[in-house]
């Protein structure tokens, strides 16, 4: 065989080593999607035809228990850090820190006080530390300067744009020139309407059959985009959604002086902040006032719910049982749907399911925790995890690289949906790299270059001569 032969061969390789390496690349993209609110099982109560088409060619976890409180901020950054609430700092969504003797409040500017957020570093910054491009869509958190960081692109939190706009935006980032490798989708249904009907509400199928026609938007749409293939997409939510009755509320102020105390997260769990010299007036005020209320010191919140060690945990905690709520009075604001109660109500757990090239398919998982997700994405993202309170361990068996002899996951996802181009790609360039190789090999052997010559002959005589 030629040199020259041998130099083409080498050519053909070197010029189809970065579409593998490219084709790896697209593997560690990771979309992230929260719709906010949604239960667990609603995909057991409505039709949601696009939900069964991922679990169908996806991955489904059937309960995720996710972080106490089960409000939507707390739990929003759990999902990006992998850390208890008690650990990020984002303990409420409403709170108060008395060492910067500062308030937040999602419903107030005051969201964007970077202060709150800096307990912990969430993974856009973590993939832009180590080189990579993030891209934001109204993801709690993303449009706030955290640690003087914002993502590579984001957009800044504006309730009425639609999710088409969104995701628009995430396609024409993964799609750019410098395209993002992870993106985050926020969209605030079915929270919103479950708040106003209550999940046993009949009119909540019409709110679940809304979210399910965007997911199936999204799906088309990155399927347009050439995407779907390549990329891992992650579908989940905050929390879930308990039913309120007019029947089921504790008023406050039968049971103690509201001059007493400034109540600084609302139902169903309420942090109370005593004034000086009143935290055991208050406390004993409340702890055996109502069978339907467990109220507790700071301290003694149990170690269960890892919501202890912060300082914007109040000092005192009334957690209503699920469905019940806690108001000062009956004339305050009632909804028929709340959320917020323990993190062991499988009525507080979200939605989990995921599809992609790196996930298995058809695969249902009994159990993880909501901590699990950051390791799960650093892996697939190929960066590494600052220290958390989750465990890849707990769901690696998602992904097919944990599947002993599975395929390589690119090849996997092509081969099973028929992308017939990539196939053959694959084999020939498989077939191109050994035929280069025992073109290498029989040019050693038969040189004509004295030096090379004098050792090959060694080296290979026992071979040739069997
Ligand atoms: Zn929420």
């Amino acid at each position: 065989m030629s040199w020259n032969r041998t130099w083409g061969y080498l050519a053909i390789c070197v010029l189809t080593f970065p579409g593998i390496l490219c084709s790896l690349q697209e593997q560690r993209q990771v979309l992230l999607v929260s719709f906010d609110g949604f239960r667990w099982d609603y995909i057991y109560k409505f039709p949601t035809p696009n939900f069964q088409y991922i679990i169908k060619n996806g991955i489904h976890v059937e309960h995720v228990t996710n972080a106490f409180i089960t409000k939507t901020f707390p739990n929003h950054y759990t999902m990006v850090t992998g850390l208890y609430a008690e650990s990020h700092g984002m303990v409420a969504n409403e709170m108060y820190d008395p060492v910067l003797n500062d308030t937040f409040s999602m419903n107030h500017m005051t969201i964007y006080n970077s202060k709150f957020w800096e307990d912990a570093y969430p993974i856009w910054i973590t993939n832009q530390r180590e080189g990579h491009r993030s891209g934001a869509a109204m993801w709690p958190g993303t449009d706030v300067k955290i640690h003087d960081v914002f993502p590579t692109h984001y957009m800044l939190y504006n309730e009425s744009v639609t999710f088409q706009e969104r995701v628009a935006k995430l396609i024409e980032w993964f799609t750019s020139k410098n395209p993002i490798n992870l993106g985050l989708l926020y969209w605030e249904q079915p929270d919103e309407w479950g708040h106003i009907l209550g999940p046993d509400n009949p009119c909540m199928e019409e709110v679940i059959r809304d979210v399910d026609k965007n997911l199936g938007y999204l799906v088309s749409e990155l399927k347009r985009a050439n995407l779907w293939d390549t990329l891992n997409v992650i579908v989940t939510s905050d929390h879930g959604m308990a039913q309120s009755s007019r029947d089921r509320i504790i008023e406050l102020d039968l049971y103690v002086d509201r001059e007493l105390y400034k109540m600084i997260d609302h139902s169903p769990t309420v942090a109370l902040l005593p004034g000086e010299g009143k935290l055991d007036e208050v406390y004993n005020a409340l702890v055996n006032a109502h069978p339907h209320m467990s109220v507790y010191k700071k301290e003694d919140i149990p170690n269960r719910l890892h919501y202890n060690h912060n300082s914007k945990i109040q000092p005192i905690l009334a957690v209503a049982d699920e469905g019940w709520e806690i108001l000062q009075n009956k004339s305050d604001g009632f909804i028929w749907g709340d959320h917020g109660y323990d993190n062991m109500l499988p009525e507080m757990h979200p939605i989990f399911l995921a599809h992609g090239p790196a996930f298995r398919r058809n695969f249902t998982k009994q159990a993880m925790n909501s901590t699990d997700l950051y390791p799960l994405l650093c892996h697939m993202l190929g960066i590494s995890p600052l220290p958390n309170n989750g465990s890849l361990d707990n769901v690696k068996d998602l992904l097919v690289s944990s599947v002993p002899g599975a395929p390589q996951p690119r090849f996997l996802v092509d081969y099973q949906q028929g992308s017939y181009a990539f196939y053959m790609g694959i084999i020939l360039g498989s077939i191109l790299i050994f035929i280069f190789l025992l073109a290498f090999v029989r040019h050693l052997t038969y040189s004509q270059t004295p030096a090379v010559w004098g050792r090959q002959t060694e080296m290979t005589q026992p071979l040739l001569q069997p």
